[in-house]
């Protein structure tokens, strides 16, 4: 029998026909080095590469696979839309109840659109804001990533940042020129960036492009304020932290509502999903009804609403978001005391980051200070442990609900392991 190729051999291969051989730059780990592993397979917690190595995952596809792996009930609704056929260029059943779904969950969401990624739904969103506000500026902040749409590639944390590009070639300087940057956690900045020529100041509401920096007490309730003073409409990106936080998503549990919020990831249940929405006047303007044009020939897309709605499913059940609040802390306390104060553990419910080298991050030129040399070679000391993490310091850790506390503890026991062998 021929042997199969492994991850080295299919790299390169892959090097030959696409860039850096990957479809999404952090995956070429350029970051942390090595040859990146081609995954075969993954189910609940463990990812399995064509090397037949097997790995606990803490990454979670980025974010969307919050029910872990191929869960069973994913996998059943997303089969049972496939006999039905994979998409018609019109209106599905699934896509509608996604919708009315999620605008029973966010208080915010009157209405909504279903797009196929959270870089469509922030460069939609912002076209919808420049039309109802006939304003061309916008605010965002340093570290923040909402996708790769050229007015938004401009000091863009994580991906961009891990290769040094946070601002990229190609984006006319005309377009970038219409982005002003404040700084996260800084209120005083978002003053200094609003004036009458900005039409929206859009954000993470809790930051997970620069490692996991949560929002200072006030600093949201100021953004709605600043937003409202000058009639601009104030945008959360919450794409990573939409379902993963809260039912109602970290607008819910801040207490502060903006003006359109943007979902992706979990609400996709690892499919290709976006969505932005808000009051209903605002999304009316958009086509048919107004002019605001935005469209998708797969937008909706009835495979990813089956993976959506079955992922929401889950999420309903009794006390799954006491649970991963409960996983994320047994990690982080885990991981923190692994450190033993060569950093730092920032986390909010199921997602965060361990930065070295910094006592905390508050910015992103906090995160720009992490000792990104050392998370490279704990990177590879965890996965020589069988443990896979974002192969780059100033991503988040996701748990799942298919992680139990065991997993959690033999991460933390590989974590000690890896920080004796590389500090
Ligand atoms: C991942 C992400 C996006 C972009 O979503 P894609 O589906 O990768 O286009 C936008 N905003 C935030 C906050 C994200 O984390």
């Amino acid at each position: 029998m021929e042997a199969k190729p492994d991850s080295a051999e299919l790299f390169e291969r892959a090097c030959r026909c696409m860039p850096g051989g990957v479809n999404s730059p952090v995956r070429a780990w350029s970051a942390v080095g090595g040859v990146p592993r081609i995954v075969e397979s993954a189910a609940g917690v463990e990812l399995c590469d064509v090397d037949g190595c097997r790995y606990l995952d803490f990454t979670a596809s980025w974010g969307p696979l919050i029910a872990g792996h191929a869960h069973p009930r994913v996998v059943e609704s997303v089969s049972a839309a496939l006999e039905k056929g994979s998409s018609f260029g019109a209106t599905t059943r699934g896509e509608i109840e996604l919708a009315e779904r999620l605008c029973g969950r966010f208080s915010s969401l009157e209405k909504l659109r279903l797009v196929s990624s959270g870089t469509e739904a922030t460069m939609s969103a912002l076209r919808l804001a420049r039309a109802a506000t006939g304003r061309d500026s916008v605010v965002k902040f340093a570290g923040c990533y909402h996708g790769h749409s050229d007015g938004l590639l401009v000091r863009a944390g994580s991906g961009a940042t891990t290769l040094g590009i946070p601002d990229s070639p190609g984006v006319p300087a005309a377009v970038g020129g219409l982005t002003r940057v404040a700084r996260y956690n800084d209120l005083e900045s978002v003053r200094a960036a609003c004036d009458g020529e900005v039409a929206a100041v859009i954000v993470e509401p809790v930051a997970g492009n620069m490692g996991v920096v949560p929002p200072r007490e006030g600093f949201l309730e100021g953004l709605r304020k600043i937003t409202e003073s000058t009639g601009a409409l104030l945008i959360f990106d919450e794409v990573i932290t939409g379902l993963r936080l809260s039912p109602g998503g970290w607008q819910q549990l801040s207490g502060v509502t903006p003006d359109l919020t943007c979902l992706g990831k979990v609400i996709g249940g690892g499919l290709p999903v976006g969505a932005y929405g808000g009051r209903a006047d605002l999304m009316d303007q958009g086509a048919p009804g107004g002019p605001v044009y935005q469209g998708g020939t797969l937008s909706g897309n009835p495979l990813a609403a089956a993976a959506g709605l079955a992922t929401l499913d889950l999420l309903e059940e009794d006390g799954s978001y006491e649970r991963l609040e409960e996983l994320g802390k047994r990690l982080g306390n885990g991981l923190a005391q692994a450190l033993a104060g060569n950093g730092c553990v920032q986390r909010v419910g199921s997602m965060l980051t361990l930065f070295f080298g910094v006592a905390g991050v508050d910015d992103y030129d906090d995160a720009l200070s992490l000792d990104a040399d050392a998370y490279g070679r704990f990177f590879h000391a965890m996965l020589d442990r069988g443990v896979w993490l974002p192969p780059s310091g100033y991503e988040a850790w996701f748990v799942s609900m298919a992680h139990s506390d065991e997993h959690v503890d033999r991460a933390v026991e590989a974590a000690g392991g890896a920080m004796a062998e590389i500090l």
